[in-house]
């Protein structure tokens, strides 16, 4: 994996990006920043001012000076201070409020749009663990570690109202106590590289927490996932997971307790700098009013001036490095946005429903691997054909039907469609074509109608007859609450557990509601009754009308009602033909094959 390296301009980047999706998306956290940066700038110097000329009143009345010659003055001064604390502390609770829903409109924006960024991106990036601990890191990096735009922008913010303040007190110090400057500064600096330690201490954490975290999280993900139940209960896995948890909690708490423990020193560090910092500071400016160098009130205002000269300085190199680790956090989400994808996007369009499938001397190994697990594949599939494709588990025809389907790019050779290259098609345009049931399909924990539809409003009377067609009408019908029926019980008591050749049918009803001009079944039937999976077979020209399909199944007697068969095996299609033509091979693949089901399909056609 590619380390971010220092001389890569992390923050510039960063917070370039911040500025401009801010300035884009919400302009009038800019205005909010200013009005902060006034109201700030004004509380925290008349805090450091305004109690002087008050002191210095009171000072000479307690002199002798006669009462009513300084009343309006001290009535004013004491005015001022009550009026710009109120105003400035209302304007910046306002602000605050205001700025605490842009920021969670941010939080939700950048949710939406990592998950758009992994519905988009290649496929094999969803099985590469790099990509997944990337995922991850941008999740974590663009939320809380870094606060997002308005936790970047916040500690920009930081920095420039701490530089405004310090030039204000600077000037207060420099006509009163100059000396202070050099005892601030040095206990800064001090302050100041141990405070980068600590700060390197989180960084370093936060990365080597990261797959311990996402493996955290998946394991106590499949333990609160009610649809994985029936496994963790029935194979007592759930000790198992609990085992996994633990040990990825304790490998967390190892590193969490390391990093407490060399912080703790640094912060003991800081306190004992921080006491004789304030207590040189006092003595000098103790010393100089004693001696009459500087009145009470100068007195009172370097006391101030003194802390916000020290604090204001801290600010700015606290808020320097805080928004070094901030960005350093978000830019996670920047490499992950700029990870490649390795799949050239055609823009070409697909007009018509008539489609022409050819695979020309294709192989293929997946990503990362170096063997191949197909070889040569030479096929066509002319429009409407219904194609079968058999073999043993792990001959490669789910592999072919992903290739099809443009999931993996091929190895070696093409796959063309109406002659062209399917790389040169438009992504959205290609996808159109196929209505596929992989074995291993997903429904969601929405209505069935959402399941079948995947959109909004749906055509509720197609809905009907693709159910009719997939054999589930029936069983749909029972349901309390028809089509708005909850599958799973993950956010409706009241949804339905449908059974697994419930869930296969609501599967192909959503490929059947899709009505893409080609239709892939990759062992529909696998949860099936032996009855329900010939009914399916026997209608299976009305299921899929004129368009071409393809089928995979382990039961050969879905065969008998394709044009054409494909037999995988040893990497490659080792038999093509009609089921008569395959079922007189000697010694063929298939007429084994179908000679020990041969019983079963008997059975089922009689
Ligand atoms: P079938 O559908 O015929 O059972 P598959 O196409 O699923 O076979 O698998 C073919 C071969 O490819 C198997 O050896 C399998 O282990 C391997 N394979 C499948 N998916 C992946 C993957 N995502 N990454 C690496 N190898 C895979």
């Amino acid at each position: 994996m590619r380390k971010s390296s220092a001389k890569e301009p992390v923050c510039r980047k960063t917070i370039g990006f911040m500025i401009k999706t801010a300035w884009q998306k919400k302009p009038s956290l800019f205005l909010l920043y200013f009005i902060r940066l006034i109201c700030e700038f004004v509380q925290k110097m008349q805090v450091v001012i305004l109690p002087k000329f008050l002191i210095d009143e009171l000072m000479l009345i307690i002199g002798g000076a006669e009462l009513s010659a300084h009343i309006n003055n001290i009535i004013l001064y004491a005015a001022l201070i009550v009026i710009t604390s109120f105003v400035t502390q209302v304007t910046l609770h306002i602000c605050f409020h205001v700025k605490s829903f842009i920021n969670e409109w941010f939080n939700r924006y950048f949710e939406e749009d990592i998950a758009g960024r992994c519905m988009n991106m290649d496929f094999e990036h969803t099985e590469n663990p790099e990509v997944l601990d990337r995922l991850n890191k941008a999740k974590e990096g663009m939320s809380w570690y870094s606060g997002g735009v308005v936790g970047i922008l916040d500690s920009l913010y930081d920095i420039i109202i701490n530089v405004t303040v310090l030039l204000g007190v600077s000037f207060v110090i420099i006509i009163t106590c100059p000396l202070l400057f050099p005892v601030q500064l040095i206990s800064l600096a001090l302050i100041t590289w141990l405070n980068g330690r600590n700060n390197r201490l989180e960084v370093e954490s936060f990365k080597a927490l990261a797959k311990s975290n996402r493996v955290f999280g998946y394991v106590f993900y499949q333990l609160s996932d009610f649809s994985l139940g029936k496994e963790i209960r029935l194979y007592d896995s759930a000790d198992m997971m609990c085992r996994k948890a633990k040990y990825f909690s304790e490998k967390q708490i190892n590193v969490w307790r390391d990093r407490a423990n060399k912080q703790n020193k640094n912060d003991w560090a800081m306190n004992v700098i921080n006491a004789l910092r304030d207590g040189l500071s006092y003595f000098y400016i103790g010393y100089l009013a004693i001696t009459g160098a500087i009145s009470i009130g100068d007195f009172s205002m370097s006391v101030a001036a003194a802390s916000s000269l020290y604090w204001g300085l801290y600010g700015v190199v606290s808020g320097v490095q805080n928004i070094i680790k901030r960005c350093n956090y978000a830019y996670e989400y920047l490499k992950f946005t700029a990870y490649p994808n390795a799949m050239t996007k055609g823009d070409k369009n697909i007009g018509g429903n008539n489609h022409t499938i050819e695979f020309k001397n294709v192989s293929f190994k997946y990503p990362r691997s170096d063997k191949y697990v197909l070889r040569n594949i030479n096929i066509r599939i002319t429009q409407g054909e219904h194609l079968s494709v058999v073999g043993l588990n792990g001959a490669g025809k789910t592999t072919f039907i992903k290739l099809l389907c443009r999931l993996y790019d091929v190895t070696d050779g093409e796959i063309l469609i109406d002659g062209v290259n399917i790389k040169d098609y438009s992504d959205e345009e290609y996808r159109k074509l196929f209505a596929v049931v992989f074995q291993d399909f997903k429904l969601f924990a929405f209505s069935l109608r959402e399941n079948i539809a995947l959109n909004v409003p749906a055509d509720d009377e197609k809905i009907e007859k693709v159910l009719k067609l997939s054999g589930f009408y029936d069983d749909a019908q029972k349901l309390e609450q028809g089509l708005d029926t909850m599958l799973f019980k993950s956010f409706d008591e009241k949804g339905t557990e449908l059974s697994g050749g419930q869930q296969q049918k609501t599967a192909i009803s959503r490929a059947l509601y899709k009505d893409a001009p080609i239709v892939i079944l990759d062992e529909p039937t696998a949860a099936l009754d032996p009855i329900a999976e010939y009914d399916i077979y026997r209608s299976f020209d009305s299921l899929v009308g004129g368009k071409t399909a393809i089928y995979i199944s382990h039961r050969l007697s879905s065969c008998k009602f394709c044009d054409k068969i494909a037999v995988f095996a040893d990497d490659t299609i080792k038999e093509y033909g009609t089921h008569d033509e395959l079922v007189g091979l000697k010694n063929g693949i298939y007429s084994e094959m179908f000679a020990t089901q041969a019983q079963y399909y008997n059975d089922c056609a009689s």
